[in-house]
């Protein structure tokens, strides 16, 4: 029997051998922690890599999504009380984010097959107040922003992305299709750091002073505050890792990629379905492999049984979590049935997927999944 873990954080080093250790050891003996060169410099890095103006590095993903939104809602273009659309299947943060900001989530199915907001629900869940989608690129596919922005475009709406898994996904060599699109760089992420970290990324020079001065106190010149801000930044440790991380991310996609298509081709068991590898490969960088099974929960056992580790993204939808029923729930959520993403959290499984997955382990998971039977 072979153990194949989820997910190993192998390959940093041994792409990275000793290069990051000298960085982290520049930064120490810098004596600069926080708002110095480094920050500054993978800000740069990493809105160049995203084909964007401007990067402004924030403490993780959720308070990326959160200063984005609420940054928005400081420049008038929302106000506290506006709906935000999100899909119902995303991890919390998403809408937690939008909660935060003071604004109403309004939850809209996926689509089956490539688990993203699904387009055609949006008419339908859009009232007066609605002023904004934020689309998330669930398990690293981009969602179709084409159509999501068209939509938005014909109704006067901003559009929000949350790339918190999509690091790299690409489309016409442009990574962020919207006003703004969120990342979190949590260790396992496609770019992870070695502790929280997350960006906000945008053409919109105005949004990302606003969100720099918000996740510093409010404040662009020392002791003068000019909004009620948090303290959500970047630190120099983090920074130089990703700098040092970045060039790697590429490649470190491209495998994930490969791993893909291997599954895609080779996964045949009735028992159960995968989502295909999309018409353009570069607009999905493969966070999660999910396969769908109603029998997902034996699946997991005889996997476990066999050495190989999987995990549920996510087994409870946001609109089915104690946090948002009862009298929390009174102007928390707005949704009508969802069945498409409470079927999603009934059947997803997570297989083995990562830049440290061997060939052999590739092959092995294949094999294990072909040979479940009901
Ligand atoms: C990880 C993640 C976040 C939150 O990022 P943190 O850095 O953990 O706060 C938000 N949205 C999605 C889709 C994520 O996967």
């Amino acid at each position: 029997m072979m153990n194949v873990p989820f997910y190993s954080l192998d390959y940093v080093n041994r792409d990275l051998g000793p290069s990051l250790g000298e960085s982290i050891e520049a930064v120490v003996k810098s004596n600069w922690f926080i708002r110095g060169s480094r920050c500054q410099d993978f800000e740069e890095a990493f809105a160049a890599y995203c084909g964007a103006r401007v990067a402004v590095g924030v403490g993780n993903g959720l308070d990326a999504l959160t200063l984005m939104l609420k940054a928005s809602i400081v420049l008038g273009r929302m106000a506290e009380g506006d709906e935000v659309i999100v899909p119902a299947n995303t991890f919390i943060a998403t809408v937690l984010a939008v909660k935060a900001a003071g604004l109403v989530p309004v939850l809209v199915e996926p689509d089956t097959e490539s688990c993203d907001l699904d387009v055609k629900c949006l008419q339908a869940a859009c009232s007066s107040k609605t002023r904004a989608i934020l689309a998330v690129h669930l398990y690293g596919r981009l969602a179709d922003m084409p159509a999501i922005c068209d939509f938005a475009k014909a109704q006067g709406m901003l559009v929000f992305e949350d790339a918190a898994q999509a690091h790299g996904a690409f489309l016409d060599k442009r990574r962020v299709l919207s006003n703004a699109a969120a990342y979190s760089f949590y260790p396992t992420k496609n770019l992870g750091a070695m502790g929280d970290g997350g960006a906000v990324v945008t053409d919109d020079v105005e949004l990302a002073r606003v969100v720099r001065m918000l996740g510093n106190y409010g404040s662009e010149k020392k002791y003068v505050n000019q909004y009620v801000g948090v303290n959500s930044r970047l630190d120099e440790v983090q920074s130089a890792i990703l700098l040092a991380k970045l060039p790697h991310l590429d490649a470190w996609n491209r495998r994930r990629q490969d791993i893909a298509a291997r599954y895609c081709a080779e996964i045949k068991n009735p028992l159960l379905r995968v989502t295909p590898v999309p018409q353009n490969p570069q607009a999905h960088v493969w966070h999660v492999f999910p396969v769908f099974c109603d029998s997902r929960d034996e699946l997991q056992g005889f996997l476990k049984g066999h050495g190989v580790e999987t995990l549920i993204h996510y087994p409870i939808p946001p609109h089915q979590q104690e946090a948002f029923s009862g009298a929390l729930a009174r102007g928390g959520l707005r949704h009508g049935a969802l069945p498409v993403a409470e079927k999603l959290a009934r059947t997803e499984l997570s297989i083995p997927m990562g830049p440290s997955m061997t060939d052999d382990q590739a092959a092995y998971v294949i094999d294990m999944i072909n040979s479940y039977k009901a």
